[in-house]
């Protein structure tokens, strides 16, 4: 599923090449109509057509196209969507749904296999980022205030770096990553971390995103950026999907297990579950 880094670098590609442009087309195929998520496709239309992007930006996994009415042109891509820029002349992409046609010949190609991605539009980008909690590499998120957001909670650490309403941006792969980068057990109380544990925590956050923008996304399966091109940071991961395979740093298989309903990649060694603060207060302990 894309993730920011993902919805970032399909931010990065496109965003050249709509600015500026004028909407001449849409059209949507009568099997995938769940897209406009009950909006008729007459309404969506009279909203786009005729319409210039006038920016185009990104919130947690959101693609945010801002219409010179004034009003937003909201995407998500969910497990399998696919937003590609192409030639009106280029054959079909495997399994395109929907197309958006632009004043310079060129089309935005939406596939999606799994039919979760939505398409809507929005008065105001407040009406989507308000629903959304901060994103790890927001430049003025403190370490206070991202221990505050975990205090107290008896979810699931893992749950709750993936409840977009506490932080957006992050899903299965990046949490993993960054939990193991901060050596914290996935099925951790949120609110049983340690101070030092949740600044490690917050710094592997913003290190693994930052990462995964740089290697323009992870391809596991059905990711492409805005050209049609894999990313690589599914190369570079360190235990997503690495179950019974040696850990990097210490030669344990790792384990897979269902945290919050989801999959879930850590080292039993690396990453121990954090002393309870009973008594005195521990860091969780490294191994080896
Ligand atoms: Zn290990």
């Amino acid at each position: 599923m894309p993730e920011l880094p993902e919805v970032e670098t399909i931010r990065r590609d496109l965003e050249p090449l709509v600015v500026g442009r004028r909407i001449t087309g849409v059209e949507v195929d009568p099997g995938t109509l769940r897209l406009l998520a009950g909006v008729p496709l007459e309404t969506l239309r009279a909203g786009l057509i005729g319409r210039t992007i006038r920016s185009l930006g990104r919130r947690g996994k959101y693609l945010l196209f801002e219409l010179d009415d004034g009003r937003w042109f909201v995407v998500h891509l969910r497990m399998t969507g696919r937003l590609v820029w192409r030639e009106r002349s280029a054959p079909p992409e495997p399994f395109e749904r929907a197309v958006i046609q632009f004043d310079d010949g060129h089309d935005l190609r939406w596939s999606d296999i799994r039919k979760f991605g939505t398409w809507r539009l929005h008065a105001s980008a407040a009406e989507v980022i308000e629903r959304l909690g901060p994103e790890p590499i927001d430049a003025d998120l403190t370490p206070r205030q991202f221990r505050a957001v975990l205090a107290g909670r008896t979810a699931p650490v893992k749950a709750v770096l993936l409840d977009q309403r506490r932080f957006a941006g992050l899903g299965n792969i990046y949490v993993d990553e960054a939990l193991y980068a901060a050596r914290v057990r996935p099925d951790t109380p949120a609110g049983e971390l340690s101070a030092a544990a949740a600044d490690r925590l917050f710094r592997a956050c913003r290190e693994v995103l930052e990462r995964g923008i740089a290697h323009r996304g992870a391809s596991f399966r059905d990711y492409v950026d805005g050209q049609g091109n894999e990313g690589r940071q599914h190369m570079f991961v360190q235990v997503f999907r690495r179950t019974g395979k040696p850990c990097y740093a210490c030669g344990t298989p790792i384990e897979r297990i269902i945290v919050g309903g989801r999959a879930t990649h850590f080292c039993p060694r690396c990453q121990k579950r954090a002393r309870r603060r009973a008594g005195a207060p521990r860091e969780t302990r490294r191994a080896g």
